[in-house]
């Protein structure tokens, strides 16, 4: 698919589920979120189907997001049913790493490629208040069940802004040397002034060359991360939605009514 700025779009993230075991401070107000009713949230099969379209349409990168989508039921039969789906070449998730260790193997076994794990220091307290009662040993016992389950190669996110310091990053990268996985810093970003720049050492952020479609756990696809602009499946069709998402993706990312990832998918 191409859009209108002669960008190729193949490239969606899907995002499970609103809903998270941590709280991390940017991206979760503290006392949680109105979370959507069931109702809202688009089936397994729902999310198969667009996903589907999406890969019918030239999409051949899925990534499920969320909230956390280990905490979304029926996880393991969703990976299964996307991994069966012709065409997608790389089949990503991005979890906090807290049920990792729980899922690693299964998410393998039924035909997930790689893992991202967010974590943003190294440091057991400070990982504990950054995102609201972590415990950072679940999040190292999942790594390490990944790269015994083969989820490879393992890249982690590290999100810098005024709530770390630079030992917080500086201990993630040397962990990942140490350990031979890619390491992304990624600035806080903050929605309602429309302030994001380029991931370093990933590919977000970089609008020229942007790629990607986003499906909210809600159903609505939207073409920009920094734009309130979105497609809703279920009223459209996901055809038509993805089409229309596609036709009126923005030229570049801009200030925008909502301030949490969390809904979105990061
Ligand atoms: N729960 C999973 C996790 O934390 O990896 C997946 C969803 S989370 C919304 C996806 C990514 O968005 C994480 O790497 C997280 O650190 C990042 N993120 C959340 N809020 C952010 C913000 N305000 N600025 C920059 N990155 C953010
Ligand atoms: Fe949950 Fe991920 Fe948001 Fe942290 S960044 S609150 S783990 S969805």
């Amino acid at each position: 698919m191409q859009d209108r700025f002669g960008r190729t779009i193949s490239y969606l993230r899907v995002s499970v589920t609103d809903r998270c075991n941590l709280r991390c401070r940017y991206c979760m107000p503290e006392g949680g979120v109105a979370l959507l009713s069931h109702d809202d949230i688009l089936s397994l099969e729902e999310i198969y189907d667009v996903v589907c379209a999406a890969v019918d349409k030239g999409v051949t990168k899925v990534r499920l997001t969320g909230g956390e989508p280990l905490v979304r039921r029926g996880i393991v039969d969703l990976v299964k049913m996307i991994a069966g789906i012709d065409g997608i070449r790389d089949f990503g998730l991005t979890t906090n790493g807290i049920l990792l260790e729980d899922y690693a193997a299964a998410l393998a076994a039924v035909g997930l490629d790689r893992i991202n794990v967010s974590i943003d220091t190294l440091n057991p307290l400070r990982f504990k208040n950054m995102t609201r009662g972590g415990d950072i040993d679940k999040v190292f016992a999942g790594i390490d069940a990944a790269e015994k389950a083969g989820l490879l190669p393992i890249k982690l996110n590290c999100v810098v802004g005024e709530f770390s310091n630079k030992e917080d990053a500086a201990s993630v990268k040397a962990f990942g040397a140490e350990r031979g996985f890619e390491v992304r810093t990624i600035r806080m970003m903050d929605f309602k002034s429309g302030s994001f720049s380029v991931v370093e050492g990933g590919s977000g952020g970089d609008c020229q060359n942007c790629n990607r479609l986003r499906l909210s756990s809600d159903g609505e696809i939207r073409p920009c991360l920094f734009s309130d602009k979105s497609f809703g499946v279920r009223e459209l069709g996901a055809e038509k939605a993805i089409e229309e998402a596609v036709l009126l993706k923005p030229e570049s990312g801009g200030p925008c009514k909502h301030n949490w990832m969390h809904g979105i998918g990061g």
